[in-house]
C-alpha cells in the first residue's frame, strides 16, 4: 500500500478533476443518435488540448480513451460507431495521465427517458458508492469499505460484481489494495493517512454472474439485464475522506442540484 504525501495528492486529484470535466463533457454530448466512438473522440481531443494524456489507451493494448460500456455491459466496453438509443444506459469510465499521476472515474448516464427499473439501479449504484466512501476513515479497513457498499446493496436485491474490483491510485493505474464491493467488516488491510483510492460499485440489475465478451475486453451480465457503475477517486486526509474527482460538471451539464460529495470535501474546498 502507497502512501502519498500532499504534494502527490494534488497532482492525483488534477487528473482526476480533468477527468471530472471531461465526463461533465460527455453529459452534454449523450443523447440518441450519438455513437460511442465520436464521444471518445472529443474526449481524447479534450484530454489532449488539457496538456495530459488518456490513461486508458495503450494500457494493457486498450484501444481507447473512454471505456463504454451500454445496457447489460459491466465494464471496459469499447466504443463503437454503433449509434446510442433512447432508454439506454451507457456508462462511462475515463483515465487520464497528467505530469505523472492517474485519474480513473466513471459515471453511468441515461439516454433520453429510461424505464424507472433501471433507472433505480443507477440511482441505488451511486448511493452505494457514497456508503463506502463514508467508511473510508483512518484505521477503518478495507473489508469495511466493501462491507457498507454489499450491505446497502443486498437492500435492494441487485447482483454486486465481484470479478472486478476498486484499487489503490497514483504513479500506477491500478496499485495495492483491491477494493472489492463487498467484504467483512474489520477484515483487510488499515487504513491509512496519505492512501487514495477509486471505489468502484459495479452493480446488475439482475445475477451478479458476468461473461468476457468475445472481444477479449467487454464484461457482460450473465442474464442480459442491465448494469451500472460509478467511480469516485477519494484520498484519506486528516483521518477522513477527500473526494477527488466530482460529478458536479455532469450535474451542470444536466441541470441537476446535489449535494451529495459535500461531506467529502474537507482539505482542498
Ligand atoms: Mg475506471
Ligand atoms: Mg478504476
Amino acid at each position: 500500500m502507497i502512501l502519498k504525501e500532499i504534494e502527490e495528492i494534488k497532482k492525483i486529484r488534477d487528473s482526476a478533476q480533468l477527468v471530472s470535466k471531461t465526463l461533465g463533457l460527455m453529459a452534454q454530448e449523450i443523447k440518441p443518435g450519438v455513437s460511442s466512438l465520436y464521444l471518445d473522440k472529443i474526449a481524447e481531443e479534450f484530454i489532449k488540448d488539457n496538456n495530459a494524456l488518456p490513461g486508458f489507451k495503450g494500457y494493457n493494448n486498450f484501444p481507447n480513451t473512454l471505456c463504454v460500456s451500454v445496457n447489460n455491459q459491466v465494464v471496459h466496453g469499447i466504443p463503437c460507431d454503433k449509434p446510442l438509443n433512447d432508454g439506454d444506459v451507457i456508462s462511462v469510465d475515463c483515465g487520464v495521465i497528467k505530469e505523472g499521476y492517474y485519474g480513473d472515474h466513471a459515471y453511468t448516464f441515461s439516454v433520453g427517458e429510461v424505464n424507472k427499473e433501471v433507472k433505480d439501479l443507477l440511482d441505488v449504484t451511486k448511493e452505494s458508492l457514497y456508503q463506502g466512501i463514508d467508511v473510508m476513515i483512518e484505521n477503518n479497513r478495507i473489508g469495511d469499505i466493501g462491507y457498507a457498499i454489499q450491505s446497502y446493496i443486498n437492500l435492494h436485491g441487485y447482483g454486486i460484481v465481484r470479478e472486478l474490483v476498486g484499487h489503490g491510485l497514483g504513479k500506477n493505474l491500478h496499485e495495492e489494495p483491491e477494493v472489492p464491493n463487498y467484504g467483512k467488516k474489520g477484515t483487510g488491510k488499515i487504513l491509512k493517512n496519505g492512501l487514495v483510492l477509486a471505489i468502484e460499485p459495479m452493480i446488475n440489475l439482475g445475477t451478479e454472474k458476468i461473461n468476457l465478451d468475445e472481444d477479449g475486453w467487454t464484461f457482460v451480465t450473465l442474464d442480459g439485464l442491465a448494469s451500472a457503475h460509478f467511480e469516485h477517486n477519494i484520498a484519506l486526509i486528516d483521518g477522513k475522506p477527500e473526494i477527488l474527482s466530482t460529478f458536479e460538471y455532469i450535474y451542470d451539464a444536466l441541470g441537476i442540484k446535489s449535494e451529495e460529495e459535500k461531506r467529502f470535501k474537507n482539505f482542498f474546498d
